[in-house]
């Protein structure tokens, strides 16, 4: 998406471990007008599908993830990060390493909200090696539901997670493929 990559090139920071920061447009500081256009991309990427539910990761997910939800016109539900695995009968839980943060952390997201008729967009702000991603995707599979897709805004094409994702025969939808941040703070996309 031509938008999300320029605006990428403009305002977004490489930092050093391989890490982007978005913060002024995506992670911090939102562009609600640039969510809606990203979400109007996932509504054509993805029509036809019979998504009913959204899924995403708090925190920074949660922005993108509404947004999107207002365009599709269904509930979006974040899946909660938790001090401690919560072995109650209310939650499906699953563990998660971070890859910003270099810890592993328990996830967690109330039985109420999801069941085995409900068919489901995961969205994201990043993919890097696919560990948020495969731990939404136990989450659903936990409840018996049906992933339909996954909508990414960036992609680090250089790390693992999208060839796994892909493997697995899912649609998998990223706005911007970076496939490499030089150390000038030059940025290398895929052409899609
Ligand atoms: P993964 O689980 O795919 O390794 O990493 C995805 C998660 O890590 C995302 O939810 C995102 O919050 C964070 N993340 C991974 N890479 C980056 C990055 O380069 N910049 C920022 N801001 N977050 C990242």
């Amino acid at each position: 998406m031509k938008l999300l990559e320029e605006r990428i090139r403009k305002d977004g920071i490489v930092r050093p471990g391989n890490v982007l920061k978005v913060d002024s447009f995506i992670n911090h500081q939102m562009d609600i007008a640039l969510f809606e256009e990203m979400a109007k991309e996932w509504k054509r990427l993805f029509a036809g599908k019979p998504i009913n539910k959204i899924l995403t990761i708090e925190a920074s997910g949660i922005g993108i993830a509404a947004i999107a939800a207002r365009e599709f016109g269904v509930p979006v539900i974040f899946a909660k990060k938790s001090k401690s695995i919560n072995l109650d009968n209310d939650n499906y839980c699953t563990r998660i390493q971070s890859y910003t943060h270099g810890k592993v952390y328990d996830v967690i997201m109330s039985k109420k909200f999801l069941n085995s008729e409900d068919h489901v967009l995961i969205i994201d702000d990043f993919l890097a090696n696919g560990c948020a991603l495969l731990g939404l995707m136990d989450l659903v599979e936990h409840a018996g539901a049906t992933v339909e897709g996954i909508g990414i805004a960036i992609e680090k094409g250089f790390q693992r997670g999208g060839d796994i994702i892909r493997e697995k025969g899912i649609q998998l939808e990223s706005l911007a493929i970076v496939d490499a941040m030089n150390e000038d703070g030059t940025i290398v996309f895929r052409e899609q």
